[in-house]
């Protein structure tokens, strides 16, 4: 088994959205790589809806080389659906997610294999440095990932969607049903055995980065929510906050109206009425939410449509041939 495993299909899933430039470069710099280290591999692209020629690009790359394939979402689903679709086409004994910009070192892949062909099944690429950014991205993004950090209790500021997973830790996550999953969460949630590489975010060679600051305070949103019903609980919090403060005004009062002098205190009725009108609606906006998405997950949609597939034409044994 072992050596079946020392020969296991690698393959590379790339989300790419508006990315024209980028496919033939990354098909090239990561194949070359793979195919350097002896490596037998497979490139997935999974075009997530873009506006541009990236569709044009993958397939005339998949006419060029056999090794690459590429399916095309009917619109733009988002990267986590991209990942899932990718994964769920994955044909290896193992599979590695990267981001098709090439920020994410291909060489690292190899470092990758070469721990997941000892035994590991899930292989996490780790941030060292974040790139250059903005610093209002790097913000957003530190305060996302204190958060969601504190919700799952794992510590996720270095985590990354640069991953290698064994087919088994594939599996497992495709068998989940829940429709917002964060896979970079997920994947660690899972457990099994888990080494990790370490990476520099490597600056963006072409366009640019896909995230606004609104888009990432959503995806904080969603991800916080999906993966925690702490919220909740600050509704609760914040019930018992009250609470607390109206036992000690009501003492308060009655105190007035014993000694005499209750007349006073409109304003404080006001802003009573205004600090508890306003918890009200955060809470039911919160609760709101979670009903929202509980709404979501009985739809039971799928998490992307396909519209097109394109392959590489295989030859006889090509497959072979890029070891
Ligand atoms: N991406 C995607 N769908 C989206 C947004 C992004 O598939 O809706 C892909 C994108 O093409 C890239 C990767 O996800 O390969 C990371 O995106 P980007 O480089 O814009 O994000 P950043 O590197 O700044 O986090
Ligand atoms: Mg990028």
């Amino acid at each position: 088994m072992d050596q079946e495993k020392r020969q296991g299909l690698l393959s590379v899933v790339l989300p790419s959205y508006n990315e024209e430039p980028s496919i033939p470069r990354a098909a090239e710099a990561v194949s070359a790589l793979l195919a350097q280290a002896g490596i037998r591999h497979e490139l997935l692209f999974v075009d997530d809806g873009s506006r541009d020629g990236t569709w044009a690009a993958v397939q005339a790359q998949a006419a060029r080389m056999p090794q690459v394939r590429g399916v095309r979402f009917s619109r733009n689903f988002g990267k986590e659906a991209a990942i899932f679709a990718g994964l769920a086409q994955a044909r290896g004994d193992c599979a590695a997610v990267m981001d098709c910009d090439l920020q994410h070192p291909p060489e690292k892949v190899v470092e990758m294999y070469r721990l997941w062909q000892e035994g590991y099944q899930v292989v996490e690429g780790v941030k060292v440095g974040r790139g250059r950014e903005n610093p209002l991205h790097t913000l957003a993004a530190r305060t996302f990932y204190s958060a969601i950090s504190g919700a799952m209790g794992v510590d996720m500021s270095k985590a990354s969607d640069f991953k290698l997973l064994d087919r088994r830790a594939v599996d497992t996550l495709l068998a989940m049903r829940e429709k917002n999953a964060f896979f970079r969460a997920l994947s660690s949630w899972i457990g099994f055995s888990t080494a990790q590489v370490e990476f520099e975010v490597q600056p963006r060679l072409e366009g640019q980065s896909k995230w606004s600051v609104r888009s990432l305070v959503r995806y904080a949103v969603t991800n916080i929510a999906a993966f925690s019903a702490a919220p909740l609980q600050i509704v609760t919090l914040l019930g018992a906050v009250v609470f607390l403060c109206s036992v000690a005004l009501g003492l308060w009062s009655l105190w007035q109206k014993f000694t005499g002098q209750a007349l006073e205190g409109f304003t404080t009725v006001i802003l009573l009425q205004l600090f508890i009108g306003s918890i009200l609606m955060v809470c039911l906006g919160i609760i709101g939410y979670y009903i929202g998405k509980i709404y979501e997950e009985l739809k039971d949609r799928p998490r992307y449509i396909l519209a097109e597939q394109c392959e590489g034409e295989k030859e006889h044994g090509q497959a072979e041939k890029t070891l």
